[in-house]
């Protein structure tokens, strides 16, 4: 770690929990490595106490934070501009302070769209087919329509409390944007089979399959799979999930979710610092 003196510039994450986050890892061990005078820290915060604690921040001069569950949503109407990804999205994950002004980025998407390209693919101009419509897969829906993915398929059930916002997501990219987004029910297995058949990339973007859940899956139909679709999952724990094994048994070529979040943390240190994070160190030291 680099000494801390007077001129040692903060950056931090904001969520609850945060104990369990990588993040502080990765990010000090970048600034450690570049020989950047920046630290970064942990602080347990929730939604309640989240503008008092961004109001001190500011007031403090901090650099940037980054933003976990539950506060996401909530710094939109904290900060004092948006990205386009952050608005589409309608959360921030990354905030950089510029001059006491607070713009709110989200990094998600990018970190995701990055590892597609990381893992050797190329989906801009294609379909795609994204399984769940909560904070990761707007982020990664919002994204690849800003970055030229030529249409998104979105299932989620119908019960879900993001059913709405989802819809409105796909209005606002149909309305706004050259992709194509459909949301469809779950349910409609005639509609999942069509989507994946014109899709190129298959995600499960839910939560199925996590730890310690690891013999659920989002997809069970095996004859879903073929040998030409790729198939990724924002879940890094476990490494495998069964929606990846199932897909890889079935010949398909899969990666998780462990470079979204390295990609995700290396946009957040390029916009704080203006330098690209050491990814392959990184990559060497915390995600082999
Ligand atoms: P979230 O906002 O709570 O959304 C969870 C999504 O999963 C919702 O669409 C939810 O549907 C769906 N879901 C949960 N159980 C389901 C089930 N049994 N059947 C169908 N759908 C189900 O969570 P999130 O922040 O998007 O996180 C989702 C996953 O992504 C987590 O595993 C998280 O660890 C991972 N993640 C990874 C990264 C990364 O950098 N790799 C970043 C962010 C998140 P309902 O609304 O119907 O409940």
């Amino acid at each position: 770690m680099n000494p801390i003196t007077g001129h040692t510039k903060l950056t931090a994450l904001l969520g609850s929990p945060v104990s369990h986050s990588i993040s502080p890892l990765m990010h000090n061990e970048a600034f450690r490595k570049l020989g950047l005078d920046y630290v970064y820290l942990c602080f347990d915060v929730n939604e309640h106490a989240l503008p008092e604690a961004v109001a001190g921040l500011r007031s403090c001069g901090i650099r940037g934070f980054n933003l976990t569950m539950p506060d996401k949503n909530k710094m939109v109407e904290l900060a004092d501009e948006l990205s386009p990804a952050a608005r589409l999205i309608g959360a921030v994950n990354t905030v950089v302070n510029e001059k006491g002004r607070l713009i709110g980025h989200n990094t998600d998407g990018i970190g995701y769209m990055h590892s597609v390209k990381d893992a050797g693919y190329d989906i801009l101009g294609k379909t795609i087919t994204i399984m769940g419509a909560g904070g990761a897969a707007t982020a990664i829906c919002a994204q690849a329509a800003l970055d030229g993915v030529a249409k998104i398929h979105i299932f989620a059930r119908r019960t879900s409390r993001f059913w709405d916002r989802t819809q409105h997501l796909a209005d606002t990219i149909n309305a706004s944007l050259p992709c194509r987004a459909e949301l469809h029910d779950n349910e409609d297995k005639t509609a999942l089979r069509q989507a994946v058949e014109e899709s190129a990339l298959l995600l499960n973007a839910t939560s199925v399959g996590m730890a310690p859940n690891t013999e659920a899956s989002i997809i069970t139909d095996r004859n879903l799979f073929r040998e030409d679709l790729i198939v990724s999952d924002v879940i890094y724990n476990p490494r495998e999930t069964k929606f990846l094994k199932l897909a890889r048994e079935a010949g398909c070529r899969t990666f998780n979710g462990m470079y979204m979040l390295l990609y995700q943390g290396a946009e957040a240190f390029r916009i704080w610092t203006g330098v690209d994070m050491p990814v392959e160190h990184i990559k060497r030291m915390y995600f082999s």
